[in-house]
């Protein structure tokens, strides 16, 4: 009897658990070398394929959609962020596209959290010290970072990963400020100060870390006119996409120390990034490690099983985004 099930192409390797459960379920296409694939060759790749399972490292633009065989009924992320699949052209086919939301929350707050206490801290130059032969004795006066206890954090996007930061901030003493599209209810809001804009909360942000989504509204957001209305020797905090930051102008209030420090894991047309955040002491920089546990990237390979699961059943996905 032929194989009936699903043929679902995989673009990157999945944790071991996961890829499992794919073969057991699915006829799937794995990517044993995890090799990236060129976007424009990602639509023969998925000839005879049912769905693709990609990652925020594959471009899914207007022309890739498009060209994707008419086979392919889903595409299922394995990330919760999706600028990098364009939902209309997705939508104009008919293609289902979904995303794996909550269960990495946690995980990326921690390393929002890990972040701004290492930018303060300045913990990433006093390692680098004394792992290159330079600690002499403890001083005094020698690598003072910023106190964090007591200091206003704000958030930009109150959605779940900012709320879970907040949570963690507040076990630091931190008051909490935000902007989002809206106020969220009380009980997420847990005292914090809603600003109806970034304008106005900017001002009130001895920290600022971002939390929104990368939209065409979010695109260099945090440009020079805005780090401006920071107060002076803020400290800002990026895990959720490179492009919300305009690079030069975060670089520029870096060198000069109008900002005391930023920690940034994620990074405008990342692997590459603006080289100009190496020569600055003052930026702790992750390579995108904000999901990367390996409870939270079996969690995201499981999530995305789920959507594909259910649109193959014929039941909506619980995770679908267009
Ligand atoms: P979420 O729950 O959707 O939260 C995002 C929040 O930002 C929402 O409340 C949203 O409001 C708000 N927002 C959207 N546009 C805005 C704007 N122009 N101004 C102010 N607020 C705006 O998403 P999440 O799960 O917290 O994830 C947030 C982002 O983190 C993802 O999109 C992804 O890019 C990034 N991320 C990064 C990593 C990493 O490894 N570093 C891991 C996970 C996620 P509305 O709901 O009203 O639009």
């Amino acid at each position: 009897m032929s194989d009936q099930r699903p043929v679902v192409l995989v673009t990157r390797r999945l944790p071991e658990a996961v890829e499992a459960r794919l073969q057991r379920d699915y006829r799937a296409v794995l990517n044993g070398t995890d090799a990236l694939y060129d976007p424009a060759t990602l639509p023969q790749h998925c000839e005879g394929a049912d769905a693709v399972l990609p990652c925020p490292t594959d471009r899914l633009d207007a022309a890739v959609i498009a060209a994707l065989p008419a086979s392919v009924k889903a595409i299922a992320t394995f990330s919760v962020g999706y600028d990098h699949i364009d939902l209309a052209a997705a939508k104009a086919r008919g293609i289902i596209v979904t995303n794996t939301p909550d269960v990495l929350t946690a995980a990326t707050a921690d390393i929002a959290m890990l972040l701004i206490l290492a930018a303060a801290r300045g913990a990433h130059s006093a390692e680098a010290l004394l792992r290159m032969g330079g600690w002499q004795a403890w001083a005094p006066t020698g690598q003072l970072g910023l106190e964090v206890t007591g200091k206003r954090l704000g958030i930009f996007g109150m959605g779940r990963i900012g709320r879970a930061v907040a949570k963690r901030a507040r076990g630091f003493d931190m008051a909490i400020h935000y902007t989002d599209t809206n106020p969220v209810a009380a009980e997420d809001e847990a005292g914090a100060v809603y600003h109806a804009s970034a304008e106005a909360m900017l001002p009130h942000c001895d920290v600022l870390s971002l939390h929104c989504p990368l939209t065409p509204e979010t695109r260099r957001f945090l440009n020079a006119e805005r780090i401006a209305l920071l107060p002076e020797r803020a400290v800002v905090v990026n895990t959720a996409r490179g492009g919300i930051v305009d690079d030069e102008a975060l670089i520029a209030a870096l060198k000069s120390g109008r900002l005391a420090a930023a920690g940034l894991d994620v990074y405008d047309g990342e692997p590459r990034f603006h080289q100009g955040y190496l020569a600055l002491e003052n930026a702790v920089l992750l390579p995108h490690i904000g999901s990367a546990t390996v409870e939270t990237r079996n969690a995201m390979g499981f999530t995305a099983l789920d959507n594909l699961d259910a649109v193959f059943a014929g039941r909506e996905p619980p995770n679908r985004v267009a």
